[in-house]
């Protein structure tokens, strides 16, 4: 027999069920149920924006006061791997997810073990370590960059001799936005980087460098039912590491867009994802896609969906977990992200004062998002700017125009 639905308002009637644990089982989570977010920042914010909409009610974990997602939903001040503060969301979640991929895998465990975790914890595991995690999206018969697990320097150089140079070294867990890497481009820079990446405690992983044409991303949301939607890839520009721009539709062609679906696809479901799961790939020069890296969760670059698709990631994410049809992913308008750091905070908010005759003239919609976020410290993410367009070229023009971006 399935099992029952939980429905609108009794969600909590079902409860005791969780404490039995219900891990791995299917069920239909519907509006009036409570959803638990492991950590309160602009992920966990936006995706309770596109579930209250629907009718849930949101309950965040996370050690901030006032996080992004507390303001907009029930919070919990604790620390992340603090167990009784988990058992709490616990109790007063009908099913739990989480914003963030580097989730202490004790509190997972005991999440799955006294709740309804739909996304189970074993992506989690693998999306945590870059090793396991290529290992995986080999698996779907994707490509990775050539690699090599480096335990010495001696190790180091041999890989170095290997692959060829350059190549970057990346710390085999916790790094992110470019932490824990260091662009080896001759031996001497392997000397020099291993003290500081042996300190780093952890396994290390050398990539060759692959010379890019563009970076690219593909969005996947699968549901506990097998439905797989992806959404149209995005074209991301990093500065300094950290994501500035997600052009859509990328400047790729029907082939390589074609390639990047299917990888997605195929990822989602040999790793048996639920939920979403983005995929950041590399298109090299002679069209070769590769996977640079996976995150369970929703992704930056995929924040244009919210004004650009028929469906945002989030409402995807939220369908997704409850094994509601997912909706449809398609683009509705051309559009161009912007990530909004602490350093762009007060050109954009003197910006918002004025009629923006440029905007008008090129036929832009500049949709500003906020996370409300108390210091905006240089590089922290603080909000977004979906520049809606005829084209990606008025958006561009108009984001090189701005004065909110000096980069
Ligand atoms: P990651 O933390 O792995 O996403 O890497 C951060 C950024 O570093 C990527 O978005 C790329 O711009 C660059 N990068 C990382 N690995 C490589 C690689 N193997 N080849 C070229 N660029 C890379």
């Amino acid at each position: 027999m399935s099992e029952p639905n939980i429905q609108p308002g009794t969600a909590k009637a079902s409860s005791g069920e969780s404490r039995e644990g219900a891990a791995g089982r299917r069920r239909t989570i519907l509006p009036g149920a409570t959803i638990g977010v492991l950590g309160g920042g602009q992920l966990g914010r936006m995706l309770a924006h596109a579930g209250s909409r629907m009718g849930y009610r949101f309950v965040a974990l996370d050690p901030t006061p006032d996080a992004p997602c507390g303001q907009t939903a029930e919070q919990i001040v604790a620390g992340y791997a603090d167990r009784e503060a988990a058992r709490e969301l616990a109790r007063r979640a009908d099913v739990i997810t989480y914003e963030f991929e580097n989730v202490d895998a004790g509190v997972a465990a005991m999440l799955e073990a006294e709740s309804y975790v739909p996304q189970g914890s074993a992506l989690l595991h693998t999306t945590q370590h870059r090793l396991r995690e290529k290992r995986a999206v080999e698996a779907a018969g994707a490509r990775v960059a050539p690699y090599a697990e480096v335990a010495s320097l001696a190790e180091l150089k041999a890989a170095s001799a290997r692959l060829g140079l350059p190549a970057v070294l990346k710390t085999a867990t916790g790094g992110y936005d470019g932490k824990g890497q260091w662009v080896l481009r001759s031996e001497a820079d392997a000397e020099a980087a291993w003290p500081e990446a042996e300190r780093a405690g952890t396994e290390l992983v050398l990539e060759k460098f692959i010379d890019f044409a563009m970076e690219i991303s593909v969005i996947a949301a699968r549901s506990p039912s097998g439905e797989v939607r992806t959404f149209p890839p995005a074209e991301n520009v990093h500065v300094d590491n950290i994501l500035h721009l997600s052009i859509v539709p990328a400047r790729i062609g029907e082939n390589v867009r074609r390639e990047a679906e299917r990888m997605a696809v195929s990822i989602a479901e040999t790793l048996g994802a639920v939920g979403l799961i983005a995929v950041e790939m590399f298109v090299a020069k002679d069209g070769e896609i590769y996977v640079n890296e996976l995150a369970p969760r929703p992704h930056n670059s995929g924040h244009y969906t919210m004004e650009a698709c028929r469906t945002s990631q989030f409402e995807q994410h939220v369908r997704a977990i409850c094994d509601l049809p997912l909706g449809d992913s398609a683009l509705l308008t051309p559009v161009v992200m912007a990530n909004i750091l602490g350093e762009h905070v007060e050109p954009l908010l003197a910006w918002m004062r004025e009629r923006d005759s440029e905007a008008e003239r090129l036929g832009v919609e500049p949709k500003v998002h906020l996370y409300g976020k108390a210091e905006a410290k240089p590089k922290r993410k603080m909000g977004h700017v979906n520049v809606l367009a005829p084209n990606v070229d008025a958006a561009l023009a108009w984001i090189a125009q701005s004065k909110i971006w000096r980069v």
